[in-house]
């Protein structure tokens, strides 16, 4: 058993979320994993971890699986929410549920994660929450308008939340990536944007940068000492144009 205390990281079935659990379980922390396909959680085999499927959007079974891990490991001393879809589209045509879904799992699914383990944090005046928002969350791109409203929205709720829980020693940050490849661009059902995500990307030369050294950031992020709180990271591939 490790001495290290609990790290919750949502969305680690893929992409960020997974290079994080790696990168937290190679550092010696026990792990709570969270997503639907908790199968690919198990198959990285990783010691000191519980794994749970878990939408994000149902507050009640996100709890719990919040509280089984911390009856094993001890109180959430970080969360990441990094659960989020992007469904680009446009916003003419777009139909509604595609909105409605990027609304409730990127914004709705922050904010459960974060009731969850603030009252817990405030009073043990310690914790960290880093929400994933995106480069969207600050700047527009064509066919984000959805996408941008969430991001936004994240950007916003988590500075309210680090203006509120910042008397109690609680780091509240956010974390802005620009494109990296990942699963994410692939729920996109309009095929033409998704060819011209990749084809700007591609023209650009914005393909370097990876999901582990997203990962590599957060950890750097929480392993600084609890009373340096770096609010908001942009962090893109150098050759990001926008
Ligand atoms: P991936 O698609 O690779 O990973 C997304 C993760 O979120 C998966 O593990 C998925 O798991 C999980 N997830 C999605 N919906 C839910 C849900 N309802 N409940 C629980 N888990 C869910 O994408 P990324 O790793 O790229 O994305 C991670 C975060 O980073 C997202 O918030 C994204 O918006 C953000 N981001 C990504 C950028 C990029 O270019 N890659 C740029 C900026 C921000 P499962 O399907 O198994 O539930």
């Amino acid at each position: 058993m490790t001495n290290k205390k609990l790290i919750v990281i949502t969305g680690a079935s893929s992409g960020f979320g997974m290079a994080m659990a790696e990168m937290f379980s190679k550092s010696g922390y026990p792990l709570l994993l969270l997503a639907r396909r908790v199968e690919k959680m198990e198959a990285l085999g990783l010691s000191n971890t519980l794994c749970r499927k878990v939408d994000v959007t149902d507050r009640e079974t996100f709890e719990a699986a919040v509280r089984e891990a911390e009856g094993i490991y001890g109180k959430t001393e970080l969360l990441v929410n990094n659960a989020g879809v992007m469904l680009l589209g446009d916003l003419t045509i777009q139909n509604s549920q595609e909105w409605q879904k990027m609304l409730d799992i990127n914004v709705m699914g922050v904010m459960h994660g974060m009731q969850i383990v603030m009252n817990d944090m405030k009073a043990r005046k310690s914790g960290t929450i880093i929400n994933v928002s995106s480069i969207a969350g600050v700047q527009p791109f064509g066919n984000h308008a959805a996408y941008c409203a969430s991001k936004f929205g994240v950007v916003g709720l988590t500075r309210v939340a680090r203006n509120e829980m910042s008397p109690f020693n609680v780091r509240v940050l956010s974390i802005l990536p620009g494109a990296v490849e990942t699963e994410l661009i692939e729920h996109t059902t309009d095929p033409n944007i998704v060819n011209g995500y990749k084809e700007w990307k591609e023209n650009v030369g914005a393909v370097n940068i990876t999901a582990e050294d997203v990962a590599k950031t957060i950890l750097f992020t929480f392993e600084l000492p609890q009373a340096v709180s770096l609010r908001e990271i942009v962090i893109t591939d150098t050759k990001q144009d926008a």
